[in-house]
């Protein structure tokens, strides 16, 4: 362990001050139990950030911004917060073959269904390989056409590492279809929980980087890099939050160690799962353009598609504004990574102005372009987690805690399908809370006044 400056001696430390990280927080400190939370970022809320934009109503959502799913403690905590959340609707535009944009009713519930029969297969295989088969039928070609760009785009994943499997399992939670978004953006929510979490005494250390996390059963060490210097906080636990591309990262001095090494099947559980990749750039326009041409006929519009282009899909805000966002999911994500943020947003630009006919129109009214590198982010190294060819029970591994000394939290760590989620890991950071609660005998604790 290095020398430092001993900051503080608490009961947990939380590692990680994202969704997961502050729900655990709170959960525990409600309890009275004494947390401190180290976050390397000068921010909270990790892969949800909401960037404000001049004279617009609408933030831009740089990370998280829909609502999937059930979405259970995101909506509560919406509630808290005075928030609402809002359908997203499935007013879609698609591109067809000679260029027209046309009316899409997008029903991915038979895109969805055709992995039930992955449920069967007597070995697990990649999505690749398993809709090659019913990419040769005539019949269902269409269709697993549509699976896949669902799993490049929804899940980010690469269909020739993603299991089949575990899509199959995960697409049963219904996941993918509701789709609702809180109404002004995540970034309120960050900010009640971040509240929430001050109001019952949290310690919260911003821009302090976790560097080595030394442990043995009921004591937790973990050295730490931040402007005033390096710095050692003592627990008797630690819930780690840290993303999946963070805990798999090696070899460099923004490594995360772990003394002693975390056991084998923490690092198998690590192999099983990747990292998927997403391109999101947020556009914005003096007004929202699209809904007066034509006489009218994108009004209302949701969602743009062009499975042709460079960002496939592109989606308005509601209530409808001037930002537009372009998305692109896994493999094409991936080869996008290697531009410039300018280049990014110009390839951004013309893709959204190649659906209305040509640049002219989107350029006369763009005013702004935003994006983050999410995969060359040290504090993440991707966008969210899938499940690899034959990583079974890679999450639940990965969730299942060490020596009721480490526990584990974060999307990546969620079994009922939430993966990949704010609200999968919201219920994680719940769910690791009470783990620790409970083995340290913390729970006949009286719970503050919530
Ligand atoms: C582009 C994009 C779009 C998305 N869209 C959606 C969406 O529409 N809906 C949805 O539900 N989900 C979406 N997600 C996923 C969602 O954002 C995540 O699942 C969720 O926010 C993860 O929360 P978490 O707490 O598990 O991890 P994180 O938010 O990543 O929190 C982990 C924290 O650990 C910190 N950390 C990392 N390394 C260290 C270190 N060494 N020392 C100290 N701290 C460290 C990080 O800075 C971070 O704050 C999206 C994600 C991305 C990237």
């Amino acid at each position: 362990m290095q020398s430092g400056l001993v900051c503080v001696d608490a009961d947990v430390i939380v590692i990680g001050a994202g969704a997961a990280g502050l729900a655990a927080a709170r959960r525990l400190a409600r309890r009275s139990v004494r947390v401190v939370v180290l976050e390397a970022r000068d921010r909270a809320g990790g892969r949800v950030w909401s960037r404000p934009i001049a004279r617009s109503a609408t933030p831009a959502e740089l990370g998280a911004e829909f609502i999937h799913g059930r979405g259970g403690p995101t909506t509560r905590l919406l509630r808290e917060a005075g928030m609402a959340a809002v359908d997203v609707g499935d007013a879609g535009w698609a591109c067809s073959k000679d260029g027209e944009l046309r009316r899409e009713e997008r029903d991915l519930s038979s895109a969805v269904a055709i992995f039930e029969a992955a449920r069967a297969l007597p070995d697990d295989e990649s999505v690749d390989c398993f809709l090659h088969r019913f990419e040769q039928d005539e019949a269902t070609r269409e269709t697993a056409r549509a699976a896949r760009a669902f799993v490049e785009g929804f899940e980010a994943a690469d269909p020739a590492i993603a299991s089949a499997r575990a899509i199959a399992s995960e697409v049963r939670s219904g996941v993918d279809l509701a789709i609702a978004r809180p109404l002004g953006g995540y970034g309120p929510m960050v900010e009640h929980l971040r509240n929430a979490c001050a109001a019952a005494r949290v310690q919260l250390c911003l821009s302090t980087v976790v560097r080595r996390v030394s442990w043995r059963r009921g004591a937790v060490a973990v050295d730490t890099s931040c402007c005033g210097g390096p710095q050692v906080f003592h627990a008797r636990a630690a819930i780690l939050t840290l993303p999946v591309g963070v805990l798999r990262h090696r070899g460099d001095e923004t490594a995360v160690a772990f003394d002693p090494p975390l056991p084998s099947a923490k690092t198998e559980a690590l192999s099983g799962i990747e990292m998927g990749h997403a391109m999101k750039v947020a556009l914005w326009f003096r007004t929202a353009f699209w809904a007066r041409i034509r006489s009218g006929r994108y009004r209302g519009a949701a969602f743009f598609r062009c499975e042709r282009q460079p960002f496939p899909v592109y989606w308005t805000q509601a209530p409808p504004s001037g930002l537009v966002v372009a998305w692109a999911g896994g493999p094409r994500a991936t080869a996008l990574r290697a531009l410039p943020e300018a280049d990014l947003i110009e390839r951004a630009l013309n893709g959204f102005g190649a659906l209305f006919g040509g640049p002219g129109l989107v350029r006369r009214e763009f005013e702004g372009g935003l994006t983050h590198d999410w995969s060359g982010d040290p504090f993440c190294r991707g966008a969210y987690s899938y499940v690899a060819v034959g990583g079974g029970d890679a999450r639940a591994a990965l969730a299942a805690p060490v020596d009721d000394t480490l526990f584990f939290a974060g999307e990546a760590t969620s079994t009922d399908g939430q993966s990949g989620t704010v609200n999968g890991a919201l219920e994680t950071g719940e769910r690791a809370a009470a783990e620790a609660v409970e083995a340290l005998g913390l729970a006949a604790h009286r719970p503050r006044t919530e």
